[in-house]
């Protein structure tokens, strides 16, 4: 007997949102070098995390395998769509008429439209445990600051989001969707701090950079005790916050007896894609599955594919500690790709470790490849893939086409596309170009690692 549509779509029960946050730090091939402080170059003490809440350090230096999700967490992945389908693209399938099977996890269906509630909640959470009244955050595309600002509505804290300029001006929706939540967004550079201010006297239409946003963000929470800063990827509290992604999707997958051959996910910091890959690499490092990890990055922005293993500050400015990562050098400067996510020049210490030891094979695309992907998944599948998560889906159909045998391809379509519009239409009307000619220049780099 057959059932109908069994493995077109697998749910859980919200009974099986995992209980724990896998921790991969002891797993690694290699000890994560320490982060060094700005000035001395000395390993940093835990004083220079200052912004960060005690619990959200504690997290950040742990070497315990697998953490508690407190069960407030719990209740609020359960409204915020967990656990998300595993679902077949088979009609994608048919297109390509490849042999293999693909399977994605669907991200986006969560009311922000993407991954990023699952480490907003657990911030606000923390936060809150410690009595602080207020986040504060910046924003490149807004899918960070609309995620922090749901989080922070249902945990009862206030919410100030920096949102860089250019985005600000582009995508007016992402600012409606954050104040909606009762947040107060500042275009960045802004008038509110000192260092917007400084930048705005020197060049009154500044589009902004992740890198000023941050220093804003910063300095708001150096003056004021009752706010902390949050962020949205890189660090290791916020990849162990989404290893539910791949938890759910091992026991997904165990339900229709398959294993995946691939798995895939876009890489900006690396949160979504460890999210997903983290559990399966355990699982093959412990010598139980021989599953390729492929993550995907733009061409515009190569850290790991052309870029160095290196210590490099986490911001333009370089006040932020220096991190052991692959990265284009803090001073890069991104070419205007859509994929807002995808921009930062550096990339998680973690997953750095995992590419340095060839577990995680790096691959970069081309801006028009990405957005031809995004409109054939469209097509065949109904979901818009958000222009990050197209990377994701651009490297799924060029495996499955080289696929003589029948495979089984994962991917994490880590959000929607829909506040992504303009994007598309600029793809449609044929004036989205590759960016892929960019000049890398490490000069920034203060050191390196021998
Ligand atoms: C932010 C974002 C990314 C990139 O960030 P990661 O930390 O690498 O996951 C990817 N996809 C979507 C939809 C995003 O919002």
């Amino acid at each position: 007997m057959t059932v109908f549509g069994k493995g077109i779509r697998v749910d859980l029960p919200t009974d099986e949102i995992p209980k724990y946050w896998y921790n991969i730090v002891p797993d690694l091939p290699e000890p994560c070098p320490p982060p060094l402080d700005p000035k001395t170059k000395k390993p940093a003490g835990l004083d220079s995390l200052w912004f960060f809440p005690k619990s959200l350090i504690h997290q950040e230096i742990s070497s315990e395998r697998y953490i508690a999700i407190p069960n407030e967490v719990r209740e609020i992945y359960a409204k915020m769509a967990r656990p998300t389908p595993l679902i077949r693209a088979k009609r994608l399938e048919e297109y390509l008429k490849t042999p293999a099977e693909i399977y994605y996890k669907y991200e986006g269906i969560s009311p922000v439209g993407s991954h990023k509630g699952n480490t907003a909640i657990a911030q606000a959470y923390y936060n809150k445990n410690e009595g602080v009244e207020r986040l504060v955050t910046e924003t490149g595309a807004g899918q960070w600051g609309s995620a922090l600002s749901l989080a922070c509505a249902m945990f009862d804290l206030r919410c100030t989001v920096f949102m860089t300029r250019a985005s600000h001006d582009q995508k007016p929706y992402r600012r409606v969707l954050m104040e909606l939540y009762g947040s107060e967004v500042h275009a960045s550079p802004s008038t509110v701090t000192e260092f917007g201010r400084k930048i705005l006297a020197e060049s009154p239409n500044h589009p902004g950079s992740l890198g000023i946003a941050i220093s804003e963000a910063i300095e708001t929470v150096r003056k004021d005790p009752l706010s902390k800063y949050s962020l949205g990827s890189v660090t290791n509290f916020v990849l162990l916050h989404q290893t539910v992604i791949g938890q759910e999707a091992i026991r997904q997958m165990e339900l229709i007896d398959r294993k995946p051959d691939y798995v895939i996910g876009c890489v900006g910091g690396g949160s979504n894609y460890a999210g997903l890959s983290y559990p399966f690499i355990r699982e093959r490092l412990m010598g139980k599955s021989d599953t390729e990890f492929i993550s995907v990055e733009p061409e515009a922005v190569p850290s790991f594919t052309r870029g160095i293993y290196a210590y490099d500050y986490g911001d333009t400015a370089g006040m932020t500690p220096l991190f052991p990562m692959y990265t284009v050098g803090h001073n890069f400067v991104t070419p205007p790709i859509h994929a807002g996510g995808l921009r930062y020049h550096g990339k998680a210490y973690s997953m750095s470790i995992l590419v340095k030891n060839s577990i995680i094979k790096p691959v970069a695309a081309k801006q028009r490849e990405v957005f031809e992907a995004g409109k054939i998944f469209s097509r065949c599948e109904g979901i818009v893939p958000a222009p990050e998560s197209a990377h994701a889906v651009l490297s799924a159909i060029n495996i499955a086409r080289s696929c003589k045998e029948k495979k089984v391809i994962l991917f994490n379509m880590s959000g929607h596309g829909l506040l992504d519009l303009g994007g598309y239409a600029e793809y449609i009307s044929g004036r989205v170009v590759n960016c892929d000619a960019v000049s890398i220049n490490f000069d920034g780099i203060p050191l390196r690692i021998s």
